[in-house]
């Protein structure tokens, strides 16, 4: 990996245009969509019925397998289906049906975890369902737990928030800072780590303040202002750029002694510690060119995004919704798709702004090499998924480091071509998991 010495080669437009938009809670939804896998590991386990009752807060679903997390009732209500769905990225996954009763009841045995140790620590980090909220959406507790096994020096807290229109990090910052100070000393508390590093881009400069105040007497919390680049939160480059390590392709950050943690699952842990409360919601940013009156909305888990849509003010009918930024969203079109855990924003955009350009020829401009901040050879990619022979095409991308992408798409924004760089990088990579998946089975 051939990291640049200053990423600062990509400023995409911020469009931060909720920045100060006080996160409010969104009116009740009539129903929630639960589905059981909403992180990057295995599916949860229903423990509940068609036509139990179920409390806010109550587990619905429990965690099995290798980075699972558990699922609970963000209403309180009646489960009426447990089916499959659809979800974003057309990944068809099981998911629990409540109608909500409309009165946000919470589990009458809720209360918070004793926690004085290491165990009971990240036994409490498990049991909130709390994954990445950021959108990468891996369990937190799978995470903290390398502390076992690893001699972690930083703990690096990501606030960056760098992709466009997104503010629920920002948000979280700022509102309930509360919960993001005990997130920390909880960590430190129990992780035993000597430094903390909140790193946050400088277009947010009232939250950079408010932590520096609320960290000024803790000289194991630093306050790292970060330059407004994209990607600047992808975990391989707030690493590289806060502490100058390298993560090579197959490493866990962990070995290098460091974890990284989105801002808000810090905030979301501390919440259950306090509170007994579990991941039960979340800040949505609802924001693009068809929003009159963008807004920052807290939603419970599993709302239909039709509901959000329907909480703000429209100036034109949507030609293109994105759940997540417009760097790395996915364009839907069921708008009965649930809110899940790593949902941090809808888009609505108008007809005029959703228009797919047509690609063309590569021009060989270089742009795509010189934008791609881990220096990957794009346009020799692009030769090698043309290869017939499956052997000499997982060769090849094997030896360019494909496995290296961090899928952040600067290579596609900066295209003249308007080539889908990405999704052909996504195409090699599911080609080189399926290819070696098969070769280490003896079937190649
Ligand atoms: S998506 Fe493109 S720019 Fe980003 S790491 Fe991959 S090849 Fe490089
Ligand atoms: S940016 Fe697009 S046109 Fe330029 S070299 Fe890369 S793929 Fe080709």
């Amino acid at each position: 990996m051939i990291f640049k010495k200053n990423i600062s080669s990509l400023h995409v437009p911020h469009n931060k245009n909720t920045a100060g938009s006080v996160p409010v809670p969104v009116s009740a939804p009539r129903e929630v969509v639960l589905p059981m896998n909403m992180q990057s590991g295995h599916e949860a386990v229903p423990v509940v019925n068609v036509g139990d009752h179920v409390y806010l807060g109550q587990l619905i679903a429990k965690e099995e397998g290798r980075a699972s997390s558990p699922v609970h009732a963000s209403v309180s209500g009646t489960v009426t289906e447990i089916a499959p769905i659809r979800l974003a990225g057309d990944r068809e996954v099981l998911a629990i049906r409540i109608e909500n009763d409309g009165k946000m009841e919470r589990h009458p045995d809720m209360k918070a975890p004793v926690v004085t140790n290491l165990d009971e620590f990240l036994e409490a980090v498990r049991n909130s369902g709390v994954v990445g909220l950021g959108g990468a959406a891996f369990p937190v507790w799978a995470k903290l737990d390398a502390v076992r096994n690893n001699e972690i020096e930083t703990i690096l807290v990501n606030g960056a928030e760098c992709e466009p229109y997104i503010t629920s990090d920002h948000r979280m910052m700022l509102d309930r800072s509360d919960l993001v100070v005990r997130g920390v000393n909880l960590m430190k508390e129990h992780m035993k780590v000597p430094r903390v590093v909140i790193a946050i881009e400088n277009n947010k400069q009232d939250a950079i303040d408010k932590m520096k105040e609320l960290f000024r007497d803790d000289p194991a919390v630093e306050i790292y202002p970060l330059e407004t680049v994209y990607p600047q939160g992808a975990k391989q480059v707030l690493l590289y750029n806060v502490t100058g390590k390298v993560v090579k392709g197959g490493q866990r950050m962990a070995s290098l002694g460091v974890l990284i943690i989105n801002v808000s699952s810090v905030a979301k842990l501390a919440e259950y510690i306090e509170t007994g409360m579990p991941l039960v919601d979340r800040i949505v940013t609802v924001d693009g060119s068809a929003v009159k009156e963008p807004k920052n909305l807290i939603v419970p888990i599993g709302t239909p995004i039709r509901h959000l849509l329907n909480e703000v003010e429209m100036k034109a009918e949507p030609g293109k919704i994105l759940i997540g930024g417009p760097m790395l969203g996915h364009a839907i079109t069921e708008l009965d798709s649930p809110v899940i855990k790593a949902t941090n924003a809808i888009l609505a955009f108008e007809e005029k702004d959703s228009i797919d350009l047509e690609a063309s020829s590569c021009i060989r401009c270089g742009r795509c090499m010189a934008n791609c901040p881990v220096g990957l050879n794009v346009v020799g990619i692009e030769r090698a998924m043309a290869k017939k022979d499956e052997d000499e095409r997982a060769a090849a991308l094997t030896k360019l480091g494909l496995k290296q992408c961090i899928e952040c798409a600067c290579c596609s924004y900066v295209c003249p071509a308007h080539r889908p760089i990405l999704a052909r990088n996504l195409e090699g990579k599911e080609f080189l998991k399926k290819y070696n998946a098969a070769k280490k089975e003896g079937g190649k």
